[in-house]
């Protein structure tokens, strides 16, 4: 009986901890379940825009870790910067294994029991609508609950199950290291310290970043998995830029081995984002943003999203696959239907070196740059209430 729940939350990143958190504040039985001890490293840049903050009501007097305000962001061609300054905070960085812990502890003191190191590996659902998930863990240990949300990143066991995954699904493939140096050292390696450094690939298949924030250095490349032969070799490639513009002066044998993680973006072939009583989030359901790649929003979002549905449903007692639809309205209404665009057709119909001038006037231009890239990819927002600058 006591391994029974009202919600059973897979996967404890930023999504899975918001949907915990809102599911626990409505007086439910919740219990969240992540296959790795908190701290953990995530493979990210950990660039996080203004409605991040604002979904997870997180003001940054709140937040007692590392909080870069970024007021500017600047694309790198060569050897040359094209920079847009907001003069005013309008993204922030973060450090996910930081960011990630307070929200998981945060989700705890709103009630949700969080079990770590503990590897889900199969979840069964009976044929009657009565029937209850049952999910079990590597060790054996099995629980029962109500209603599941698939909120594993990635990997996500539920996704596997139940999210008809399609092998047409375009998938990034990214390679990243984050090391704490301290910032009276990074200072003395870039002008730019404590903004987002841009590097666009040279067929626009992707970008990489150099990204300074409190005392950490962020260096990574993801580029679409389609256009891509060997990562390691791109990734060599702008390591050898980042040499030339003195940016790695002294600290090559201090920064952490890179790590790799692929995820899939929100495309035109979308998956099954919710079933009888499942539904799945962030990254897990694919999410992250076609054209920069930014998923802990989304993933913050969409835990929010199925919350309140599920939050209904419960109530109702009915946690049939119709009872939970409104979560594909909601994520339809905010990120728009996975579908192909005209834009779409448009952008892939063009022959290579068309992409490569677009790509580079884009990148040129103060205004299509601020835009285009900044705001539109990047989810830039001037700050304008005073309590999140
Ligand atoms: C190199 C790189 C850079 C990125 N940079 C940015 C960025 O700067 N800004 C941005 O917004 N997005 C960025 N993203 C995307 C972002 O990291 C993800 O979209 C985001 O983490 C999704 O959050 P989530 O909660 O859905 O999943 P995750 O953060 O992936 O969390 C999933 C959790 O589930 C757990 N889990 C998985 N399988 C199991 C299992 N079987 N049993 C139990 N637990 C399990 C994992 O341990 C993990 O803790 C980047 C991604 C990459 C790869």
């Amino acid at each position: 009986m006591s391994n029974q729940y009202d919600v059973i939350v897979v996967g404890a990143g930023p999504g899975g901890s918001n949907a915990a958190r809102h599911f626990a504040k409505q007086g439910w039985k919740v219990l969240m379940l992540d296959r790795q001890k908190f701290p953990r490293v995530k493979i990210c840049a950990g660039w996080i825009t203004p409605p991040a903050l604002r979904l997870l009501d997180l003001k940054p007097s709140d937040y007692p870790h590392t909080l870069q305000r970024f007021s500017s962001g600047s694309v790198v061609l060569g050897d040359r910067y094209y920079e847009t300054d907001y003069g005013t905070t309008a993204s922030y960085g973060i450090i996910r294994q930081e960011f990630d812990t307070f929200l998981a502890r945060r989700a705890q003191a709103s009630g949700v029991e969080f079990l770590e190191e503990v590897r889900i590996k199969s979840i069964e659902r009976g044929d009657s609508p009565d029937a209850l998930v049952r999910v079990r863990s590597e060790d054996g240990t099995e629980w029962t609950t109500k209603l599941i949300i698939g909120a594993g990143g990635t990997g996500c066991p539920v996704a596997r199950q139940w999210g008809e995954k399609s092998k047409e699904e375009i998938i990034v493939q990214a390679t990243e290291s984050e090391t704490k140096l301290g910032a009276d050292l990074l200072r003395t390696l870039t002008p730019y310290y404590g903004t987002t450094e841009l590097f666009p690939e040279p067929d626009f298949f992707g970008y990489a970043w150099f990204v300074t924030k409190g005392d950490w250095v962020n260096i990574g490349i993801g580029r679409f998995s389609h256009r891509t032969k060997q990562l390691d070799t791109h990734r060599d490639q702008f390591m050898e830029q980042l040499r030339k513009l003195g940016r790695l002066k002294g600290i090559e044998d201090k920064i952490v081995p890179f790590g790799r993680h692929a995820y899939k973006l929100y495309d035109e072939v979308p998956r099954k984002l919710f079933g009888d009583r499942f539904m799945l989030i962030g990254d897990a359901a694919g999410f992250a943003s076609k054209w920069a790649g930014e998923g802990i929003r989304p993933a913050i979002e969409t835990g929010e999203f199925a919350a309140r549905v599920g939050n209904a449903a419960l109530k109702a007692q009915n946690l049939s696959a119709n009872s939970l639809s409104p979560y594909k309205q909601l994520c339809d209404h905010a990120y728009g239907p996975q579908k192909d665009t005209t834009m779409g057709r448009l952008i892939s119909g063009l022959p290579g070196s068309v992409q490569t001038g677009v790509g580079t006037v884009i990148c040129k231009s103060d205004y299509l740059r601020k835009k285009l890239i900044f705001e539109a990819a990047f989810g830039f927002e001037p700050v304008r209430d005073p309590v999140y600058l």
